[in-house]
């Protein structure tokens, strides 16, 4: 007697059903799915308890003739394909015929169809996929899919539903995606009674993108058209200006069905090229025509995945439209393109000034010295720096936020004790042996700092603003905190690296260090320590800030309120999907603010359940410290180079950046003096 056995068509369904239906998400997208296929205009979800309670999809489609309905719950039924030659042309989202005797075979499920106008229609109710009564009905054209107590039957798949905010934020990302993919249909998606997404299906997708995401990103989207022999490209990308932290804000459309494609999104990207910060992504919806024939949506049931036969024409299309927009026709591959002209390191000036303003205007700023300086350029990588008592000069400076300024830096080096140098030396003549630096350095130096002169900036006034706002952004010295790592090494700068290391020596060796990794080191250890009290230091807004969320992340940012204000920042809700950030710790980043505040946002919405104080805190603090700290490419002076280094050694650990990375490189002596061949 053989052993095998045809599975019963029940088996089968739930077999089925646990690749169709994993969760309650997918049940929305199967129904939904379907209206769309019906041709509706409108189409309403009603949500419970995420859905574990109750999913009704109610749309005005073609609905279902009498004889159809009871049809449509058998496996393999559907009307949408009937030859394999027809799997190549597929234009409805559905034709696998599977979903709904999936959902059906897991649930209670009811269905009211009708596909005519005489008010007539059948229900049909099916429990755990045995039917249980059809029976005529009063019901206007269109179906209504009601699927109660999804996965009563199958407590194993129940036990992996996440918490009720999970899974409603799955259901409305899926029903966004729709909404962006079919403008012209209504959508409507109430959960527990409210409303939470509501799209007109006026057709205009601009308006559907700024009640998704909001207004303000609604009115910096670009739109973009663009038509190859085989596709069609429609749709809106975001300056470059508006990021978000994750790729959730793009999305992918291909005839009418949202697809996840990497391909795609990394042609989107490279269009963006280094307009976006690293790890920020943009808002972006494509609408992508093609023959059907050219692309497989049957990869996989879900059929969020495709496969494209001529991928690589579509995304350079991509790819090019991008860059077009944005107007930069030819990009030159990196590692042809020259860093900077030949000589001169372009020291781009940040805008560091954000903290400070002059009390009385620009004369503070203006600089003793003239302002005409020779610019020999010396042909050497390493930038010597130029030292001009005038730039030590700390100008009083307006405060507008609480002062962590840098006591030691006016006490260690009184202005006036500085040598006064000619601001037209000569660039390698110096008077270097007198700037004997720091109180700390011991004296048995047997080498010199060397000093010359040679400002690289066509602009004193910028680089001395550059050195005022630098001295205020860096926090004072935490006293009384020993480091738990091995000291510190005494360091003695000799000079700047392509606007980026700082180099120094002492008896040892060489030594680099990444001027932004060490200033972010030492702003996360400040404010790290401030997180540790923040609500001390809230101080309300005149104007408070303006956030906007989707519908779901506004639903868990209202749940994580309490979350916040334990690290200082109080937000309340404003009705729809706004909230009002209406205090905040005064010593964040002066300008970076409203910036801060939506990363701290961004984290607690990614990171979902596992959020707590501590690593909030955590994460807020090294934002902060990556905003307010100087970035590469900054000139900087001894003395800013100085304070930096002693700060640096005053920290807990002053040899990692917060993200991980080293602070300092170095090469001894010994090592140096091999590669040299003076010792063997
Ligand atoms: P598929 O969508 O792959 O065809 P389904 O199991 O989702 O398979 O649906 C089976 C059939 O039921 C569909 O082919 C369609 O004819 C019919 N149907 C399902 N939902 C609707 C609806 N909302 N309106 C009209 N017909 C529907
Ligand atoms: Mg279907």
């Amino acid at each position: 007697m053989g052993k095998i056995q045809l599975l019963s068509e029940h088996i089968a369904n739930q077999i089925a059903a646990g690749e169709v239906v994993e969760r309650p998400s997918s049940v929305v997208k199967e129904l939904v799915e379907n209206s769309v296929d019906a041709g509706s205009t409108r189409i309403d979800v009603t949500i419970e308890e995420g859905g574990l309670q109750l999913i009704r999809v109610s749309d005005n489609g073609s609905g279902m003739a009498l004889e159809d309905c009871e049809l449509a719950f058998q496996r393999h039924a559907t009307s949408k394909i009937a030859t394999s030659k027809d799997l190549f042309s597929i234009r409805t989202l559905g034709f696998r015929g599977e979903a709904l005797p999936s959902i059906a075979s897991v649930s209670r499920l009811e269905c009211v169809t009708s596909s005519t106008n005489d008010g007539l229609g059948r229900k049909i109710s099916i429990e755990g996929g045995t039917i249980r009564s059809v029976e005529e009905t009063a019901a206007s054209r269109g179906t209504e899919v009601s699927v109660r107590e999804l996965f009563y039957n199958t407590p194993a798949r129940l036990k992996y539903m996440k918490t009720i905010q999970t899974e409603l934020g799955h259901i409305s990302d899926y029903l966004y995606r729709l909404a962006l993919a079919h403008p012209g249909i209504a959508f409507s998606l109430k959960h527990n009674s409210n409303l939470l997404l509501q799209t007109l299906g006026n057709g205009d997708l601009l308006q559907v993108i700024a009640g998704i995401y909001g207004t303000a990103i609604g009115k910096q989207m670009l739109p973009l058209q663009v038509e190859s022999l085989d596709y069609t490209i429609t749709g809106f990308v975001a300056k470059p200006e508006m990021t978000r932290a994750n790729r959730g804000g793009i999305s992918t459309i291909v005839n009418g069905r949202y697809v996840r494609n990497f391909a795609l999104n990394q042609a989107l990207l490279q269009g963006y090229h280094t307009l976006l910060p690293i790890n920020r992504y943009p808002v972006a919806v494509l609408h992508i025509g093609m023959d059907p024939a050219l692309v497989d949506v049957n990869v996989h049931p879900s059929k969020l995945e495709v496969r494209f036969s001529k991928e690589a024409e579509l995304t350079a299309l991509i790819e090019a439209e991008v860059k077009r927009l944005f107007g930069r026709q030819v990009l030159i591959p990196q590692g042809m393109k020259p860093a900077a002209p030949k000589g001169a390191y372009v020291q781009e000036q940040l805008d560091l000034t954000r903290t400070v303003e002059p009390v009385n205007g620009s004369s503070s700023t203006t600089p003793a010295a003239s302002t005409t300086i020779p610019t020999p350029l010396p042909d050497s990588t390493i930038q010597r720096v130029f030292v001009d008592s005038d730039r030590m000069v700390m100008p009083q400076v307006k405060e507008t936020v609480t002062s962590y300024r840098p006591e030691s830096v006016s006490t260690s080096h009184p202005p006036a004790a500085e040598p006064q140098r000619s601001s037209t030396a000569p660039t390698t003549s110096g008077s270097g042996a007198s700037y004997s630096s720091r109180p700390s350095s011991s004296s048995n130096n047997n080498y010199t700092s060397p000093v010359g002169g040679n400002p690289r900036s066509s602009s004193i006034q910028q680089q001395r603003r550059t050195n005022e706002a630098f001295m205020d952004l860096l926090p004072s010295k935490q006293e009384g905190e020993a480091p738990m790592l091995p000291a510190f090494p005494r360091l003695d700068p000799i000079g700047q690296m392509h606007g980026t290391y700082l180099v120094a020596q002492n008896e040892e060796g060489l030594f680099l260090i990444d001027q932004h990794a060490a200033h972010e080191r030492i702003n996360y250890e400040y404010y790290y320590e401030r997180f540790g009290n923040p609500a001390e230091a809230s101080q309300e807004l005149l104007v408070p800030i303006t956030l906007e969320f989707t519908p779901s992340e506004a639903g868990i940012i209202a749940e994580k309120l309490s979350l916040f204000e334990q690290a200082g920042v109080y937000m309340e809700a404003f009705g729809g999907n706004t909230f009002l950030v209406r205090a905040h710790p005064h010593w964040f980043p002066s300008g970076e603010e409203k910036g801060i505040v939506e990363e701290m946002c961004e984290w607690v919405l990614s990171e979902k359940k596992a959020v707590d104080i501590a690593k909030l805190r955590e994460k807020a603090a090294i934002m902060c410290s990556c905003k307010a700290s100087i970035k590469a490419n900054q000139g900087l002076s001894v003395l800013e180079m100085e304070t930096l280094i002693d700060r640096l050694s005053g920290c807990r650990n002053p040899y990692t950046c917060p993200h991980g990375r080293p602070i300092v490189v170095s090469f001894t002596t010994y090592e140096l003096e091999k590669m040299f061949k003076r010792v063997m």
